[in-house]
């Protein structure tokens, strides 16, 4: 905008004043009238022109970029929320602003192509975990129901044997004698079997009944049961420092009595079971340990016992089925816990199972 002059010194000393004071207030719109008589004060008004000039593109540009790093901050604060959908437009200046600009477009666009193909993969894990927790289910009920209907046969059959041993035993050859011998040892071992089988489907079946046990009394139980092998064997069994424990007690006790019955059957031949049960109170879980003095085993298959009929000795030295480990694992995968063993042949084993404190 032309402000109005006059020619007279003090009408042009006025106009450059309100110019001067416009520029001031920031707005550099003001241009004063150059008068072409080359004097002082048109060189003034000139400066002063040129300045308002300069300024004015200055603060156009000024006000593009703050668009502009608006803009920015906007889609950094979607990248944040994980919105990486906004591209920002390139001004074509060839500024940092354009160069943060291209940068900021290609990393959106790496980050959106990562965020597609890892929900992409979650979809699929989540479908597999679903599949495999469908068929895993499929697995327990069929297990429950296959050792439950095979209960009965196995149970007529096994009996029938017998009698047919009773009745025949007198009249029947060696060779017929030594066979049916191997018929009813089959049976029993059969039965054996199912009967364990069916015990762990019941315990991947059952709910978890979760309370507040004392493991010292729950462990003087597990004694109770072994009576029998513990004064067969001559095993001393000591426990210390075990606390009160949110657990499932039936659970709980099938363990511990699993691991201390292992402890006492894999005894060295000629000495007595010597079994120390512990407990570590760590922050967020109970470390326990069942240690004996048995047979060891070896490092290659310190895992691999876990693992249901998994057994590596001879049944006739150590009758079982393979199943106790097993059974262990599920009840300690119960209580959110991990179960491992470290042993050295001829030396002994150690039993380690961690419990969660803050089951629900
Ligand atoms: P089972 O006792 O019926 O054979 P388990 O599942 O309880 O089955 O154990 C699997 C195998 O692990 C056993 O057959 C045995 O070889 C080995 N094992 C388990 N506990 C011990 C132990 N305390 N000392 C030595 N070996 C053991």
């Amino acid at each position: 905008m032309n402000v109005n002059s006059t020619h007279t010194a003090g009408g042009r000393t006025g106009n450059v004043l309100d110019i001067i004071s416009r520029y001031r207030r920031s707005d550099f719109s003001a241009r004063g009238k150059v008068t072409g008589n080359g004097d002082e004060m048109d060189t003034i008004v000139a400066g002063l022109n040129a300045l308002g000039e300069e300024m004015e593109t200055k603060l156009l540009s000024l006000r593009e970029n703050e668009a502009r790093i608006n803009e920015i901050m906007d889609a950094l604060l979607k990248y944040t929320l994980m919105d990486f959908s906004k591209k920002l437009p390139i001004s074509n200046k060839g500024d940092e602003l354009d160069a943060i600009i291209v940068g900021l477009n290609t990393l959106s666009e790496e980050l959106e192509s990562k965020m597609q193909q890892l929900k992409q993969s979650e979809s699929s894990l989540l479908k597999r975990t679903e599949e495999l927790a469908r068929s895993n289910r499929e697995l327990e009920q069929f297990a429950y129901v296959a050792s439950h209907d095979l209960q009965e046969p196995i149970r007529m059959v096994s009996s029938f044997l017998q009698l047919l041993e009773k009745n025949l035993g007198e009249n029947l050859d060696k060779e017929s004698k030594e066979y049916l011998d191997f018929a009813v040892d089959g049976s029993v071992r059969m039965k054996h079997m199912i009967n364990d089988l069916l015990a762990y489907s019941r315990i991947l079946a059952g709910d978890q009944k979760f309370e507040q046990t004392d493991i010292a009394t729950l462990l003087e139980d597990v004694i109770d049961n072994l009576h029998e092998n513990i004064t067969e064997s001559g095993a001393k069994i000591v426990f210390e420092d075990m606390p009160r424990a949110f657990v499932d007690k039936i659970k709980l006790t099938r363990l511990f009595q699993n691991l201390i019955a292992n402890a006492i059957k894999f005894r060295d031949k000629g000495t007595a079971p010597r079994i120390f049960v512990k407990c570590e109170q760590r922050p967020a879980e109970y470390l326990f340990s069942v240690k004996d003095n048995g047979i060891g085993i070896k490092k290659e298959y310190l895992e691999k016992i876990f693992i249901i009929f998994q057994r590596l000795n001879s049944r006739e030295e150590y009758p079982g089925t393979g199943i106790g480990l097993a059974e262990c694992r599920k009840i300690v995968d119960l209580h959110h816990g991990n179960i491992w063993a470290e042993s050295e042949p001829g030396k002994g084993s150690v039993f380690y199972f961690t419990v969660n404190k803050y089951l629900k």
